[in-house]
């Protein structure tokens, strides 16, 4: 699966080196020169994973297409492109919608490493050899549909618990600490508390575990998060 990248920036020179650069890295790219371009891009592009956009623009600055794109979208990822400290003050006072940023200048390296790590959150991209389920005795999850079974039984699950049992089994037998939990599932910008974590949990249990009381399948791991199994 190729990963679709828009990049917002008005200078045309900046806007190529990102661009030959995200190609030579094997994205595939998107180009916009305004922020109009870019929202009118990405009704277009509705596959597009994660969207660079720098901060001063002729038409709008960088935040006010950030917050229009989250008002629609909490999926896709977002790296604002900030060029001064100035502008950086105002990236950790605006974080409300951008997943990240990155300084100018910056080299092509690090910031299609800082793509690379936002993909792997937003989109949590199957393997190549992935035959859409991950089988762990006596549960099926089909990561294709969303769903779980356990003895060939569905169990009905919220998006949220789902998120939670497949961040589960990609980590068979790995304490998660309830913030790594949190930041997986809930994402890095959710202002909540970790309680919510414990919740979920619960209400999970009760649907999943033989006996809730006693779980065996999500085990707490006392003063820092969950397991699966022992
Ligand atoms: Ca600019």
């Amino acid at each position: 699966m190729s990963k679709k990248v828009l990049v917002l920036e008005d200078e045309a020179n900046i806007r190529s080196f990102i661009v030959i650069n995200l190609k030579r890295a094997g994205y595939e790219t998107v180009e916009a020169g305004t922020g109009q371009d870019a929202l009118d891009q990405l009704r277009r592009n509705p596959d597009i994973n994660v969207a660079l956009l720098d901060v001063m623009l002729p038409d709008m600055d960088g935040f006010e297409v950030c917050r229009r794109i989250r008002a629609g979208d909490n999926r896709i990822g977002i790296i604002m492109l900030t060029a001064r400290t100035q502008e950086m003050d105002k990236v950790t006072g605006l974080m409300t919608g951008a997943d990240d940023y990155v300084t100018k200048p910056f080299s092509p390296a690090e910031l299609t490493a800082r793509i690379d790590a936002l993909c792997r959150r937003t989109t949590g991209e199957p393997a190549p050899a992935d035959t859409g389920e991950i089988s762990c005795p006596p549960f099926l999850l089909n990561t294709r549909n969303r769903t779980l079974e356990k003895n060939g039984q569905r169990v009905k699950l919220t998006q949220v618990e789902y998120s939670i049992v497949k961040l589960f089994m990609d980590n068979i037998g790995k304490a998660l600490a309830r913030e790594e939990i949190l930041d997986a599932v809930w994402g890095k910008d959710y202002f909540g508390e970790v309680k919510i974590v414990d919740v979920n949990i619960r209400r999970l249990r009760i649907k999943i575990e033989d006996d809730p009381t006693n779980p065996t399948y999500i085990t707490t791991v006392w003063g820092y998060g969950y397991k699966w199994g022992f």
